[in-house]
């Protein structure tokens, strides 16, 4: 019998957590293996399962995470809350690094996941209008606000890219005219899966990096790249993205992301009143 817990947290680049009294579940998925098995244990008093998004030692790239079996068997476990936390970069100068956005919506660049549970028999076009829980992100942005020294923002655009490789300067520029506020490579299929599950799901978005688009003018500060700056005509820096500066910057970030998770965890009202354990009804055919 597996211990059951409602609140669970998956756990991004850089972002290990610990708990309280860990005790480590192993669960069998009709998907195959979860990331890394899961721990659940106590954090400020509440009961939190926690994956390993990556495994543990970060082994696992983003296009081979087992997703459905992630997600899988945290439902299996009671889970109705799924907070997921996301190492990004910046594609809008205003996130600046060590800046947190609670998502609410995306643009799927990824091209080779499973995506559903639904494979066929019945079948499942699940609404993602709205994909994300507004319960979750109000209350972790209120959390956030409190918090010493961190900016945070309620509502952004996640583009998931495929990966491993990071963006071309060219898409990188696409991605920002279409409105994307952070890029990275995990978010979906999570917050599709999360919806076919009926959970409330928020995605905590910690910029590591300002992407390949930007450019640093002596004058300006940060623009968009170009041989000379498109205001003052100076050179322009060329910045690249690369993966020690994502850990680094990520190394900054943990300290603000254990400081929400727990002050916002304990405040979650697990008798939820919101759209998302609803999201099947009039999606099934
Ligand atoms: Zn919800
Ligand atoms: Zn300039």
């Amino acid at each position: 019998m597996h211990q059951k817990t409602e609140i669970a947290i998956i756990g991004g680049t850089g972002s290990q957590i610990s708990l309280e009294n860990p005790k480590v579940e192993k669960i069998f998925t009709p998907f195959g293996n979860t990331s890394s098995r899961i721990i659940i244990g106590n954090l400020k008093g509440k009961s939190v399962a926690y994956i390993s998004r990556h495994g543990i030692g970060h082994v696992i790239p983003p296009h081979r995470i087992n997703y459905r079996a992630n997600i899988w068997a945290l439902k299996e476990l009671g889970a109705k809350f799924i907070i997921s936390a996301s190492a990004v970069g910046s594609l809008k100068k205003e996130h600046h690094k060590k800046k947190f956005i609670m998502v609410d919506q995306y643009v799927d660049r990824t091209k080779k996941r499973k995506d559903t549970f639904y494979e066929g028999g019945e079948l499942c076009h699940i609404g993602q209008a709205e994909p994300y829980c507004s319960y979750l992100n109000d209350l972790f942005y209120n959390t956030g606000k409190e918090i010493d020294n961190m900016i945070i923002q309620n509502g952004g655009t996640y583009v998931c890219i495929e990966g491993p490789r990071f963006s071309t300067r060219a898409e990188s520029k696409i991605y920002r005219q279409w409105g994307g506020d952070v890029i990275g490579m995990t978010a979906y299929p999570e917050v599709a899966l999360c919806a076919e599950k009926e959970l409330c799901h928020c995605c905590i978005a910690m910029v590591t990096d300002l992407d390949v688009w930007a450019g640093k003018c002596p004058n300006c500060g940060i623009v968009e790249i170009a041989e000379s700056c498109s205001k003052c005509g100076a050179r322009v820096e060329k910045l690249d993205v690369n993966v020690d500066e994502v850990l680094e910057t990520q190394q900054e970030n943990i300290a603000h992301l254990k400081a929400i998770l727990e002050k916002a965890i304990p405040k979650i009202n697990t008798e939820r009143d919101c759209y998302c354990r609803h999201r099947l009804e009039g999606s099934i055919l």
